[in-house]
Formats: structure tokens, sequence, C-alpha cells
């Protein structure tokens, strides 16, 4: 059965569109481009089984552990075919599919505690919590199904339902994830749509929607808070990022050059909370850099199912362009590439790891957000002015700050203005940890009890002095 034959059995009007490798730029799948117009019934039904899905906890938290086992059950599966569309290395796939299980088992067994208000009166009030009913969720393609599951898992275990929207360049990964689930979870509890815009548009604008959850980038976040303003439904945004690392004067940079190289690098710079800026001591810069352009020289770069291959490719022929315009900015700027700094000459979007020095500190590639294989290093002579560089853009999602003494690196990692300082690393999180970007980084507060309590409102019970128990 073809995917448009299979949308059709479902009922929808859907048309196939065409998913590319971005290894080779050639389609290789297709998935069903679903008319906007069905979201009426899509939604509709979510809101019908959220009266079910809510009432009873333990059946949640008995579903989502089987729904990771099943999702861990499925690897082999779901990490090629995520290489396949997204193009990362198959190793970090797996890893992928492993950080989507580990959230889905977060979240089931994460339960909201009824709380007592000790107030003056003689009867305390309660606070109990209640779900939202349908949550939209809209997710990138950088990370396709850990990003879904950092979603669905704290709305689904908070007793939501949702519809989950994928990036139209990923759909075909967490296509698969839904049916997983699907099979596992009551009718209508989680519903995955797919395709092209105004899919999305209309999908944080819809009505029924109580809660809207969405990672991407900035503009297009804006565009969604707008839209939901419509039905005041609850927003959650995570946004871009352009997460400094500041390099301190004791700094050794052998030990750290790994570390920082793949914290810039991994999943070919499109991460959120990558390192897209070094900010080095002036003594230090010529050996930071080199350091850093010797591992982007050397490193392998293919597609994702070869197995040597630890880079590979950017995930989409627009985000290529993105990537080689600021480079070519930087480049007419007076930037100096010392390693990279064109595509390479291959089938598919691959662009040469790049290393940028000499660039003007206004320049798109250290303003902006790069989210590709590409990073600035630039020199400073005090620590004052490489924090005010730090923290001069309109992002705040991370920062970190790299030095033998961790105690004064933590001291320097205070004045970041961001949502989380890492020391001596980068961009590692914890599933119980709170996740929220300042400034343009986002709005809300994602991961651990915070996730689940995004997904809830508060519920209070008061109840008349004499009516003590
Ligand atoms: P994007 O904003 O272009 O798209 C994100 C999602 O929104 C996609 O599913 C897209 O189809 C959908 N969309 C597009 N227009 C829409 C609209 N008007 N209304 C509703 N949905 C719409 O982002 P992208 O290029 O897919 O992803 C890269 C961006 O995501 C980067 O900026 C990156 O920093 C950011 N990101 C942030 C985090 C975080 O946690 N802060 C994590 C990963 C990625």
């Amino acid at each position: 059965m073809t995917i448009s034959e299979a949308a059709r059995s479902t009922g929808s009007r859907a048309a196939p569109f065409a998913v590319l490798d971005p290894a080779t730029g050639e389609t290789f799948d297709e998935a069903p481009d679903q008319p906007p117009d069905e979201l009426d019934a899509v939604v509709g039904r979510a809101h019908q089984a959220w009266y079910g899905w809510r009432e009873d906890p333990s059946a949640r938290t008995t579903a989502l552990r089987a729904a990771a086992d099943a999702v861990h059950s499925a690897r082999e599966d779901l990490a090629p075919l995520l290489t396949r569309e997204q193009g990362k290395p198959l190793a970090e796939s797996y890893a992928e599919v492993d950080r989507t299980v580990a959230r889905l088992r977060h979240f089931a067994d994460l339960a909201p505690r009824t709380r007592l208000i000790n107030d003056t009166r003689p009867v305390p009030s309660e606070i109990r919590w209640r779900s939202l009913g349908p949550v939209a969720a809209i997710v990138p393609w950088n990370f396709p199904l850990q990003l879904a599951a950092a979603k669905f898992a704290p709305a689904l275990a908070a007793g939501n339902t949702v519809v989950l929207k994928p990036s139209p360049f990923t759909p075909l990964s967490t296509r698969l994830l839904g049916a997983l689930l699907s099979a596992l979870l009551p009718e209508d509890v989680l519903t995955v749509v797919t395709g092209r815009e105004p899919l999305g548009a209309r999908l944080v604008a819809h009505p029924g929607i109580r809660h809207v959850t969405f990672t991407g980038s900035v503009p297009t976040g804006r565009a969604v808070a707008e839209a939901a303003a419509a039905s005041l439904a609850r927003v959650t945004l995570e946004l871009g990022g352009n997460d400094a690392a500041v390099l301190l004067d004791d700094v050794e940079v052998e030990r750290i050059a790994d570390r920082l190289f793949w914290a810039a690098f991994r999943n070919c710079g499109q991460v959120c909370m990558a390192v897209k800026r070094v900010y080095v001591p002036a003594r230090l810069h010529a050996e930071v850099v080199e350091a850093l352009a010797q591992r982007a020289r050397t490193v392998a770069v293919g597609p994702g199912l070869d197995p040597g291959t630890r880079l590979g490719p950017v995930n989409n022929a627009p985000q290529l362009a993105r990537v080689e315009q600021v480079v070519r900015r930087a480049l007419a700027d007076g930037a100096r590439a010392a390693a990279g700094g064109h595509r390479l000459e291959r089938p598919g979007y691959f662009f040469a790891p790049t290393i940028l020095t000499d660039v003007p500190p206004d320049s798109p590639v250290v303003t902006q957000e790069q989210f590709g294989p590409v990073l600035p290093v630039l020199p400073y002579r005090t620590l004052d002015e490489a924090i005010d560089a730090a923290n001069s853009t309109r992002f705040g999602l991370g920062g970190s700050v790299w030095g033998t003494d961790p105690e004064r690196a933590e001291a320097v990692a205070e004045r970041l203005e961001c949502g989380t300082a890492w020391i001596n690393h980068h961009a590692e999180l914890s599933l119980a940890q709170p996740f929220a970007g300042i400034k343009n980084s986002g709005v809300g507060v994602a991961g651990g009890a915070w996730g689940l309590y995004g997904n809830l409102r508060p519920f209070v019970v008061h109840r008349a002095p004499e009516d003590r128990r």
C-alpha cells in the first residue's frame, strides 16, 4: 500500500509530497500532505479522546512505559530512517532514538503532586492539577524524534491529548513513531499530521487547541505566538540560540579542543544550543584556531549511513544556502577561513567544516544563528569585553566558560545572560533539569517537572472553615 493509499484509507484527502535524502539531494520517499481543513476533524477527535485519557494517571503510566519499550524495540527501523531523512551519522540517530525512549520513561513516572497551602485560614486550601486539553506540538528537523518526545511525553503524562506536526523535511521517522505509539495508546490520544505550510500555522491557530508547544526558529516562533493569541492558548516556545563559549586565559587548549569542536559541530552544527561563537584571549587565539581548524580539516564527512562518517550533510537546500550566505558575507567582510569556507563538490547538501578567523564582530555569522558546520573564533583583550560580546546578541539560550580553575570559570559563567551555563563542556542536558531560553530564545520552561507542570493548570479547592475534615 502506498502512503497516499494509506492516507486515503484513513479518510484523508492528503496527496503525497516528496521527502529528500540530504546525502544525495534526491527524493527517496514521500509523506502525506494533509489538507489543513482536515484539522477540524483531527482536533475534534483529540478533544473527545481527552475525556477518557485525563481520568486515569496509572493507565497513563502503564501506556507510556509500554510506549518506551516499543520505541526501544524499533531502534533498528527508526535510526536508519532518521539518518536517511535528516542526514546525521547513524550512531547519532541511535543515540537520538535512545533519548526519545529516555524521555518517555522519565515522564511516564512523573506525577504532579497535590499540595496544601498553609495560609492563615484554619482549613488549608488544596492545589490539585488538571490537564489542559488538546496540545499542538510543532517540531523542527534537527532532532525530530527526541524533540517530539520532549513535547508529547510530558503533555500525555499530564493527561492531555496531542496533535504532533513534524517538519516537512523530516516527517517519516515521526510517522513511524506515531504508528508505534498509536498501537498502544487509546485512539486519537496522539495524532501525527504531516504536510507543508500552512498546516502548522492552521494547527496553532485552531480554536480547539489549548496549549501550543513549539520548537523552531525565532521568526516562526513569533508567528506562532501571534496565531495562538487569537484563541489565547497557552504558548511554550523553544527557539534559536547563538551560544558563546568563553575561553579563559588559563585554559589548556589541547585538553579541551575535542570537546569544544564537537560542541559546535555535532549534528553538523544544527543544534539550538551548539557553540556558535568562541571568544579567546588574544594570546591564545592562533593556537585555538589551529586546534579547531586541524579537526575541521580531518573530520570524516559523508553520508550518515556510511560507517566511518562523523559529520553528515546539512539537512536541506534552503539551510545550506543560508549557511553559504553567512560564510560568503563574512569572507567578503574580511574574515579568513582557517578551514573550509565552501560547499563540497559532491551530490547532496554538504558544506566543508569551517573555522573562521578575523571576523568582524557585527558580521551575521557572529550576530545571528548560523545553524551549520561553521564556527567563528574571536579574540578578546579583557574578560569584561568578552562577556559583553557574549551577551550582545538577542539570543539567550546557553553559554559556556572554559578554564582550568572551575571556581573561577563558574564565577564568569554567572555573568552570562542565558538559561543554561556550562563549565568546561557545553550542550549537555539532564532529563530532570529545567530548560528555558531568555530574550529571543524562548518563552516558558521545558524539561523535568517544569515540562510536566507546563502542561497542567492548577485547580484550587477552598473549603469553608466549618467543613474541616
Ligand atoms: P522553523 O521555525 O522553520 O520550523 C519549525 C517548525 O515550524 C516546522 O515544523 C515548520 O514546518 C513549522 N512551521 C513553519 N511555519 C509555521 C507557522 N507559521 N506556524 C506554525 N508552524 C510553522 O525551524 P527549523 O528550520 O525547522 O528548525 C531550526 C530552528 O529551530 C533553529 O532556529 C533552532 O535553533 C531551533 N531549535 C530550537 C530548539 C530549542 O530547544 N530552543 C531546539 C531545536 C531547534
